[in-house]
């Protein structure tokens, strides 16, 4: 068990009772989510900054603070004095991180990451597991002993405040459902039921380009609020896009299904028959067997291809730069199509090879006909290295912030 424990912090609050009877009428969990927000934004912050900055009444800021401290998601800090001298001492709000924790899974195809993350996301503990063999059941199974193993280790006196599942394939958030994840070979698997009755916990399943979407929104750049397209390239390959306050599903949300878009300059087959589909090209197999096939590996490995590369090896860093061409006739003919304000990358070479972005930037200055600047509209995920266990508890936290006087308090109270 390999634990990465970065952010670890030596802050830990008690589990408190939490109240259970509040008035959570829809508009008030919406003006509640708003305050709760503007201090993720700009906290710490006053009160009367968050009335300012949302709009809302002085009064109602109030009101809603004082609830969102009794739950533990906000807390006080020491006073400040007032901007003029003596009079009325500002006392500004922040977050409060040391309550409560947010658990996060992540599906991929050969490893499942396991996390837990503060209410501003940040990751407090990431575990890898590898997963070869083990079918859909006893993966969930094995996710939630670990789950336990690093609550009870790393967050024994927080509360947690339920868990968000992000993976690949066509996955269905209203039903809790992967309706079809082929890498996997998992059809129809009610992830959210298995995970709720094996944590007790309240459980939110996403997509994983999706959840990254939530992720940017809600705690990286700020331009994607407007609009934002997210490019997922790991062994599986998939998008998703949000405007305004959504993230579009579709029906079944099966939205973001980029896998069979054909490239130019592939011919690599593919599991749907065809050949030169932009999964089969970009796929993190694909380019782990090429390199075991050049003599560059033994084992069909992408991590120790990708360390190659980073080390300098010409024919390894060939591999990914002609690779980052293909994964920039996606990027563009995703920006002619939707006119994103940004196009976030999540590609672990973009993250370890300096010069890949670049390409990728090159070829979409190429091809699409709808980017102005490349270099503001084509960037990398904000959460490198953490982008599995971001996309898990995401999913979970964007819930919460959506709605904070909602459910998932009560669950815990
Ligand atoms: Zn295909």
């Amino acid at each position: 068990m390999v634990c990465h424990d970065p952010l670890m912090t030596s802050r830990r609050v008690g589990a408190e009772d939490l109240p259970g009877t509040l008035s959570r009428g829809p508009r008030r969990g919406a003006s509640a989510s708003v305050v709760l927000r503007a201090v993720l934004d700009h906290g710490p912050i006053a009160r009367s900054a968050i009335a300012r900055r949302t709009g809302l009444s002085a009064a109602a800021v109030t009101g809603h603070t004082v609830e969102l401290i009794r739950l533990g998601l906000l807390r006080e800090l020491p006073e400040e004095p007032g901007p003029k001298g003596p009079g009325r001492p500002h006392v500004p709000v922040d977050l409060d991180t040391g309550r409560h924790v947010v658990c996060g899974v992540h599906l991929a195809v050969h490893h499942a990451t396991v996390a837990l993350l503060d209410l501003r996301g940040n990751v407090l503990v990431q575990h890898e597991e590898p997963h070869a063999g083990l079918g859909a059941e006893e993966l969930l199974a094995r996710t939630t002993e670990i789950l336990d193993d690093l609550l009870l280790e790393h967050a024994p006196d927080r509360t947690p405040l339920g868990l968000g599942v992000a993976t690949g394939g066509w996955v269905d958030r209203a039903s809790g459902t992967v309706v079809e994840h082929a890498m996997l070979g998992w059809r129809d698997v009610p992830v959210r039921a298995l995970l709720t009755s094996g944590t007790g916990f309240a459980v939110e399943i996403d997509g994983h380009a999706r959840a990254l979407v939530r992720a940017e929104r809600l705690l990286g750049r700020r331009r994607s609020r407007e609009s934002v397209v997210q490019l997922f390239t790991g062994n599986v390959v998939d998008a998703a896009f949000a405007t305004g306050d959504t993230v579009h599903h579709g029906p079944r949300s099966a939205a973001g299904a980029v896998a069979h878009l054909p490239v130019d300059g592939s011919t690599e087959p593919c599991r749907c028959g065809r050949a030169g589909c932009l999964e089969a090209a970009v796929s993190e197999q694909t380019l782990a067997r090429r390199g075991a096939e050049m003599g560059l590996l033994a084992d069909e490995s992408f991590p120790q291809l990708l360390a190659l590369a980073a080390n300098g090896d010409p024919i390894a860093r060939k591999l990914f730069f002609d690779r980052a061409r293909l994964v920039g006739q996606a990027a563009a003919l995703l920006i002619d199509v939707l006119n994103p304000e940004i196009l976030v990358l999540v590609d672990r070479s973009v993250a370890q090879l300096p010069d890949c972005l670049p390409i990728i930037r090159e070829e979409v200055r190429t091809r699409s006909l709808a980017c102005g600047d490349v270099e503001e509209t084509v960037v990398g995920t904000s959460f490198p290295g953490t982008e599995l266990a971001t996309a898990g508890g995401v999913v979970m936290l964007d819930a919460l912030f959506e709605d904070p006087l909602g459910p998932l308090l009560a669950r815990v109270s």
